[in-house]
């Protein structure tokens, strides 16, 4: 009688993060891989690793690392924010909390607004940026990373997305990140674009 020979079960991915709406992102983009996507529902135990990086870099390796160490498993860690060129980088790595604790994303708008008050359209550009690192247990750790340019606009518009979306304005698309919808925001953003670069090196992983 012949053995079955299947493929074995599936590698599992543990995804560092409790947010809803970046793990279906993050499950659109890489769900056809051989992978079981887990996040940190799965450990409701683990502690929140502080970010506390002074760069996208350093803040995604210290989430990556502490969550594959606590759960053994092969990890996928994020972390994005807006740059703003008038604002020398900034919110940058403190983007969430910008207009201080707990993070609101309307305070946040509403500060970045003020702060860029009277700065004509031509020095108003920045970029979403997303870094994401991979660490698997068995050794190899790398970084991927994606950035999408545009410009703060005078006035928030749109509804869907989050954070600063609605005062984010795409040029070549006439529109604010906040009024494309999900499946046209996940073919140009930050995140897909590292996404895509991370997915390029799970495969290679996975072989
Ligand atoms: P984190 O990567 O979860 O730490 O997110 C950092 C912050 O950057 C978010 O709270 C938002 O303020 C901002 N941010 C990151 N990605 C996006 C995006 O796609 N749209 C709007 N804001 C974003």
């Amino acid at each position: 009688m012949a053995l079955k020979t299947g493929p074995g079960p599936k590698k599992r991915l543990v995804v560092a993060t409790n947010n809803p709406g970046k793990l279906t992102e993050i499950r659109a983009i890489l769900g056809d891989l051989p992978l079981e996507i887990l996040s940190l529902r799965d450990y409701p135990e683990m502690a929140e690793v502080e970010e506390t990086g002074a760069t996208f870099e350093e803040n995604a390796l210290l989430k990556a690392r502490a969550v594959a160490a606590h759960s053994g498993e092969m990890t996928l860690a994020d972390d994005s924010g807006l740059e703003v060129d008038h604002l020398g980088g900034a919110p940058g790595v403190y983007s969430a909390r910008f207009a201080g604790e707990p993070s609101s994303p309307e305070r946040n708008n509403r500060k970045l607004l003020e702060m860029m008050a009277g700065v004509p359209a031509s020095e108003r550009g920045g970029r979403f940026r997303c870094v994401i690192a991979l660490v698997d247990p068995g050794g190899g750790t790398r970084l991927a990373r994606g950035s999408c340019d545009g410009v703060i606009a005078l006035e928030p518009s749109g509804d869907k997305g989050f954070g600063y979306d609605p005062l984010f304005f795409l040029p070549e698309l006439g529109k604010s990140m906040a009024e494309l919808e999900l499946d046209q925001k996940n073919r140009i953003s930050h995140r897909a674009r590292a996404l895509a670069e991370a997915r390029d090196i799970l495969n290679s992983w996975l072989k």
